[in-house]
């Protein structure tokens, strides 16, 4: 397997960790994009959300209660974005939350 984010998730490349629990982990983003940017990812892979939702749906609510967990740190408020596909901007194909926070953001996005 040569998905980045599932060796990020076995320890094989080295990553921030911020929090975690059992189905999810969170990691600080190697290009942050705001104050605070998360990304928060299940540890079993799946390419996107529609994916994780067909092969683990058992998982969702574990996986944006981690997301909740982060985003409720930025008390003015915060983002979540799940990019997927090519037009969604989608640069890494293991489903992942960016969290984002700790600025104002725009809207509409890019
Ligand atoms: P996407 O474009 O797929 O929605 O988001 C991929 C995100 O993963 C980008 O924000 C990018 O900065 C981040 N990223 C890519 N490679 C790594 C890495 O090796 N470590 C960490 N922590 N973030 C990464
Ligand atoms: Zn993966």
């Amino acid at each position: 397997m040569s998905c980045i984010f599932c060796k990020i998730v076995a320890g094989e490349i080295p990553s921030t960790l911020v929090a975690a629990n059992d189905e999810a982990i969170a990691i600080a983003d190697l290009q942050p994009m705001a104050p605070t940017h998360v990304l928060v990812m299940p540890r079993v892979h799946a390419a996107n959300f529609a994916a994780y939702l067909r092969e683990r749906p058992q998982g969702v609510s574990a996986l944006f209660s981690l997301a909740t967990e982060i985003g409720e740190r930025c008390e003015a408020g915060y983002r979540f974005v799940v990019n997927t596909g090519g037009d969604g901007g989608q640069t890494v194909e293991h489903l992942h939350v960016h969290v984002l926070g700790g600025r104002a953001m725009q809207w509409p996005p890019g």
